[in-house]
């Protein structure tokens, strides 16, 4: 552990509390200067995070840069933006109130608390972290134990790069996040799984500390027949079997128009093809399962339904072949649980309304897709189902708008974060009324006697 040993927690907070009381990340520029450096410190370092990725996920070059290391961009949406963000806003206040002014000052928390995951094990540790720093507050982090690569590499860029009391880097398992879910922090941010985010609620319940949770589920893929076919395959293939299938986003299960499913098949498998060759475990571009316990029970799943495409897997590389599979059950649990892995349940229905109604028979997804030109059709699934996000006609880019909130509802978590929503999470809005001395009506001060028509008049 380069940056702690876990028994120094409770000093490591008491210097960042101590540090975040001398005011110094108030300042905004202060913000925006850490900001710069944290940008610096990734572009500094993008060789040996591209091989932490490598070690850890065998994740590909291009989408290590694609979705990890293209997290600066994010730093960059914050620099632009913060000025305008931390600035007090105006509220308005109504007639009765004329002598007053009111407005809202976004203050930083304190010392928060971020828990990342194993699955874009850099990216989702440092994407709160930069709103943590641009709301002004110090923070300390836990990266997955199991993407340990990248871990080690996110605890010494911050120690290379950031003061401990402002910044610290926590590395470990359960044993660490019990330890630091045993002290009291002013927002715990945590990224993972639904069993895992009920351990960290409670945890937080017990200092009345608010949680942001990034949690998963199962995120169905609506296929209508009404799409260009080959835009569908490509973008469903892309989003699904980018990591092998190990995004929170990923299209969990296709629930396809019966009318389009051979065709949407067809394609699918040109396409694998296309992207990973005749042997997908030849390819340099296909990553592979992050441990020997994750691929046992995504191997396991390959016994539900039959296998269409794919099915292959080979234990000694943690390889699973891009799979599709049919005539799977509900009760089947490839279909009972998060499959975050490459294997792609397809599920017919003839009428719409038996897709919708098999969504909103589960726990509201994280993502919904939905591939359709039918305006109306958009309509009713937007109108009829509830989740985290939605994205129509593609899969997995919401992820990279900043501009619009990321988070889930319901099992997919609370809370939201990028862009604006990010700088929001890590901030408290302190209402302020200000009034003026240069008059004081008397209408709510004893004695009441005679005043109670004109408080009637004014709440008529
Ligand atoms: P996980 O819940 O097992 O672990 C997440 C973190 O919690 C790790 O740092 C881990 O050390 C810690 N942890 C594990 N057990 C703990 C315990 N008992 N007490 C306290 N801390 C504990 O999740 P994971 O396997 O790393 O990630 C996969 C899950 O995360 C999937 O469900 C996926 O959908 C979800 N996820 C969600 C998002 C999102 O943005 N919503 C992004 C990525 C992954």
């Amino acid at each position: 552990m380069i940056t702690t040993e876990l028994s120094n927690i409770g000093l490591i907070i008491q210097n960042q509390r101590e540090f975040f009381q001398t005011g110094k990340t108030k300042d905004v520029n202060f913000r925006i200067e850490q900001l710069k450096t944290l940008k610096q410190a990734i572009i500094e370092h993008e060789q040996s995070i591209v091989e932490a990725l490598q070690g850890d996920l065998h994740k590909p070059e291009l989408e290590t840069y694609l979705t990890e290391i293209g997290v600066i961009k994010d730093i960059d949406y914050a620099i632009k933006h913060l000025k305008i963000w931390s600035k007090p806003k105006k509220a308005a206040v109504s007639f009765d109130f004329f002598s007053y002014s009111a407005r809202i000052y976004p203050e930083p928390l304190g010392v928060v608390l971020i828990i990342g995951p194993w699955n874009y094990p850099f990216q989702l540790i440092i994407s709160p972290l930069i709103g943590a720093i641009a709301a002004g507050n110090c923070a300390i982090i836990k990266p997955s134990e199991i993407a340990s690569h990248t871990s080690g590499i996110i605890a010494k860029i911050v120690a290379k790069h950031f003061d401990p009391a402002y910044i610290a880097v926590v590395e470990g398992g359960v044993e660490a996040s019990e330890k630091l879910l045993a002290e009291k922090f002013d927002h715990i941010f945590f990224t993972g799984g639904t069993a895992v985010g009920k351990i960290i609620m409670a945890a937080a319940a017990k200092y009345l500390t608010p949680v942001t949770l990034e949690l998963g589920g199962k995120s169905p893929c609506i296929v209508d027949n009404d799409i260009n076919l080959e835009h569908t395959v490509r973008r469903i293939t892309w989003g699904k079997f980018i990591n092998a299938g190990q995004t929170c986003i990923a299209p969990d299960y296709l629930l396809v128009d019966k009318k389009i499913k051979k065709d949407l098949i067809d394609g699918l498998e040109k396409c694998l093809k296309e992207f990973y060759g005749d042997n997908p475990a030849n390819s340099p571009d296909y990553a592979r399962i992050i441990s020997q316990k994750h691929f046992d029970r995504l191997v396991n799943f390959l016994k539900d339904g039959k296998v269409l495409i794919g099915g292959k897997t080979q234990p000694s590389e943690r390889y699973i072949a891009p799979t599709v599979i049919d005539n799977v059950s509900l009760e089947d649990s490839v279909m009972q649980e998060e499959i975050f892995g490459p294997i792609l349940p397809i599920i017919e229905y003839t009428d719409i309304a038996e897709a919708i109604a098999l969504i909103n028979s589960k726990p509201k997804p994280l993502a919904l897709y939905l591939f359709s030109q039918n305006k109306n059709l958009q309509k009713r699934v937007l109108q009829e189902t509830s989740s985290g996000g939605v994205c129509i006609n593609d899969t997995v880019m919401q992820v990279g708008v900043s501009s619009l909130p990321f988070g889930g509802v319901g099992d997919s978590g609370i809370g939201n974060y990028h862009g604006k929503a990010s700088f929001d999470t890590f901030s408290h809005d302190k209402s302020v009324l200000k009034n003026s001395f240069w008059l004081d009506l008397k209408w709510r001060y004893a004695p009441y006697e005679g005043k109670l028509p004109l408080i009637k008049k004014l709440l008529g």
